[in-house]
């Protein structure tokens, strides 16, 4: 597809985007809420305007992200190992949609798919994203234990055995299925920075390149184990449509490349610069759903089995 019709294209479906709800639900400690139903919002200058539609509560039930309480997670034997298979050769775009840049995939022909894990059939890859903070001491969607990282990947796939295309996955109870890994300061990391080095041509909102030839499995941490719940999109429409896979290992990545994630913008060419930064969405209520995990948790065993307590627990 040309880049201008692509473009247009993009830019259609984000219109059509609109929120249902989104219940600013409790504070983030330090971090600043970028929804208008949250007071400390009013704080701050403006409104991104992906969130400038109406936010009325909707009485979602299995909203995301969430903090993952490791404690409270539970190790499930049946959980399978995640399949990943991408053909780089799908990769299509890289394009900056205004709140974060996003990698396009072809998605009309089971190339790259997901398998196995929670799964009951293969998922396609559509697009993957990002969300970053301003700084180091925020910027991931999901918590773990109440620990945020400086930015989350996120690689967004639906489902072609129950929808016809991702447009209608998108309102599929489990049409979608996103694997989140979190990012941290470490080392650089080789894999990210073909991505970083797109990244300036890309700087403005709707700005779109061709980026082809790309393997994102090379931004999964080798560490097999991850989380899995039932929940949202993060972003309008957020829809229940979503099961997640969240990592359970970090990928490292350095300094430089999280400030070339600083350094794109929300604003279109010729508008005042507005930083792309802190495009996450607060944490949502766990309500009634459990996350259950694919690896046990050795640690939790050690300090919860203590030869008292289990003394204990075999008295007659
Ligand atoms: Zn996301």
């Amino acid at each position: 597809m040309p880049l201008q019709l692509l473009r247009r294209a993009l830019a259609a479906s984000a219109q059509r985007l609109r929120p249902p709800a989104a219940p600013c639900t409790e504070p983030r400690g330090a971090r600043p809420c970028s929804l208008a139903a949250c007071s400390s919002y009013r704080l701050r200058d403006a409104l991104h305007p992906l969130w400038q539609s109406e936010l009325s509560v909707s009485g979602g039930t299995r909203q995301s992200p969430i903090n993952i309480q490791w404690r409270d997670s539970v190790y499930d034997p049946h959980l399978k190992p995640l399949k990943i298979h991408y053909d780089p050769t799908t990769c299509l775009y890289i394009w900056n949609n205004g709140y974060s840049f996003q990698v396009e995939f072809d998605d009309s022909a089971d190339k790259s798919v997901i398998m196995g894990g929670p799964l009951e059939n293969h998922y396609r890859l559509k697009q993957f994203h990002f969300h970053w903070g301003a700084i180091n001491e925020w910027g991931s969607e999901h918590m773990v234990d109440s620990k945020v990282y400086p930015a989350e990947l996120h690689l967004v796939h639906w489902n072609p055995v129950t929808s016809t295309s991702f447009e209608d996955a998108v309102m599929e109870n489990n049409g979608l299925v996103v694997i989140g890994v979190f990012l941290k300061l470490g080392a650089h990391h080789a894999g990210l920075q073909k991505l970083v080095d797109a990244l300036p041509a890309v700087r403005h909102k709707d700005a779109i390149v061709e980026f082809d030839v790309f393997d994102p499995s090379c931004l999964m941490p080798s560490c097999p184990d991850y989380w899995t719940y039932d929940g949202s999109l993060t972003t309008p429409p957020l829809t229940e449509s979503v099961t997640w896979i969240i990592k359970k290992t970090p990928i490292e990545v350095d300094q430089n490349q999280l400030e070339e994630f600083r350094m794109l913008l929300f604003t279109s060419a010729g508008e005042e610069e507005k930083r792309m930064v802190d495009n996450f969405r607060p944490l949502q209520p766990l309500m009634n759903r459990t996350v259950r995990s694919s690896f046990r948790n050795h640690h939790l065993l050690n300090i919860e089995t203590r030869p008292s307590e289990l003394a204990h627990q075999h008295s007659p």
